[in-house]
């Protein structure tokens, strides 16, 4: 056996793995779905527990040697039962999709009816698009936001579960800046007999900080990815009430995965371990304070924002009003260049295409990992600005990078 690193083993794989290192470190991650987990999360992660085969539940598996794989997975299960309260927990998901697909599987029969968020006022593809296995498997129609307000429109979706009559109403979403009111959500899949399951990918941290409000023991199921608000590395989770845990705990193992990734699990509960001390609360408040701020100074600038600001992690500026002949794709790509990494997005309305969108998507939660506060985001908004007045302005990008560099700088990462 021998104990090679990579840059012994594969100079190739390991120069990627410096340069995606330099980087996080040398840029602005402000995709909104992104964020930073700590070395403790890492080195969970690339344990050896990639090596162990553990399908089945803990104390309940198919292999023997599983002690330490039900150590591991016990914790995650128990920490996230703390940190969001829920009755029962699947920490097994490979990723937030995964977790949607349990809970379809779980309680769904093909050909079943799923009323969710349309993907361009900003849904998710697993929510039933066309192109996604559930938009295959079962019958999708969907509702919006308000085109004026930016807002859900809940009378609108009440009025259309009534006449479509789905079997399960999906909230949470991947681009809208606002609190959900998950409350008038579940009346509206009660008032029809529907399921109703929460994604909260996004916004798991937020929730489990008590910045935003919960739908754990509103909805009936509640999913989530562990990778971005809640800083845990790449995978899923499924909440439900105890009735449904066997149903569900079925649909993701064996109905939709083989064995669980182990080394996930074990970052998933280091991650949630991290999240229960007082520090993440904080964190997780300043990460909303810092998306106000940002919001706050591009309006101030003119810039146009769905909703006009934001009660989380996130902005999404529509282009329109403000500078109608640029793009999302040009302001992304201008930005990339100055290395500060968003994407173009699209916005309710879209009068262009989802491949080239009108709007740009911001988020703070990765910023905010690094400690920039309020004042640092305000410069950040100044810099988006910037390059947004002129992206094709290779001397004023150039400048905007330097700043990026100082900002970098004064916040180190990765060591
Ligand atoms: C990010 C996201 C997911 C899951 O994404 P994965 O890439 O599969 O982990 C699911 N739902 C919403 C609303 C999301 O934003």
């Amino acid at each position: 056996m021998s104990y090679d690193t990579v840059r012994e083993a594969d100079p190739a794989v390991a120069d990627a793995l410096e340069g995606e290192r330099a980087r996080q470190n040398d840029t602005l991650a402000m995709i909104a779905s992104e964020n930073h987990v700590s070395e403790a999360v890492m080195e969970a992660q690339s344990s050896e527990l990639t090596n162990k085969y553990a399908e089945g539940y803990p104390g309940e598996r198919y292999y023997g040697g599983c002690e330490f794989a039900d150590d591991v997975e016990q914790l995650a299960i128990d920490r996230a039962k703390e940190l969001w309260g829920a009755d029962h927990v699947n920490v097994q998901p490979h990723s937030g999709s995964q977790a949607n697909m349990g809970v379809y599987l779980g309680v769904l029969e093909p050909g079943d009816k799923i009323l969710s968020l349309d993907l361009t006022h900003g849904g998710h593809l697993s929510h039933g698009h066309p192109a996604n296995f559930a938009g295959q498997v079962y019958e999708v129609e969907q509702y919006e936001v308000d085109e004026e307000s930016g807002y859900i429109d809940y009378e609108g979706l009440h009025e259309h579960a009534e006449e479509f009559e789905p079997d399960i109403i999906v909230s949470g979403y991947s681009a809208y800046p606002r609190e959900v009111d998950f409350g008038r959500i579940q009346e509206a899949a009660d008032a029809v007999g529907a399921y109703h399951l929460a994604d909260i990918a996004h916004i798991t941290g937020l929730v489990a900080a008590g910045v935003h409000e919960s739908p754990v023991g509103v909805a009936d199921f509640v999913t989530g990815s562990t990778h971005k608000t809640i800083r845990a590395g790449r995978g899923g989770i499924i909440m439900c009430d105890e009735e449904y845990a066997d149903d569900i705990d079925a649909a993701v193992f064996p109905g939709s995965q083989g064995g669980p990734l182990m080394h996930n699990v074990a970052g998933k509960a280091v991650g949630f371990k991290e999240a229960l001390e007082p520090a993440f609360e904080e964190y997780a408040q300043q990460t909303v304070d810092n998306a106000v701020a940002l919001g706050d100074r591009l309006k101030e600038h003119g810039l146009d924002l769905v909703s006009d600001g934001t009660d989380n992690h996130l902005v999404l500026i529509d282009l329109r009003p403000s500078h109608p002949d640029t793009t999302g794709k040009d302001v992304e790509a201008a930005l990339e260049e100055a290395g500060i990494v968003l994407n173009a997005n699209t916005v309710p309305g879209e009068t262009r295409s989802a491949f080239n969108p009108s709007g740009i998507r911001a988020g703070t939660p990765g910023l905010t990992t690094r400690g920039f506060d309020e004042d640092d985001c305000r410069e950040v908004a100044d810099l988006i600005y910037e390059v947004v007045e002129a992206p094709h302005d290779e001397s004023v990008v150039a400048e905007v990078g330097e700043r990026v560099d100082e900002l970098t700088d004064e916040y180190p990462l990765y060591e």
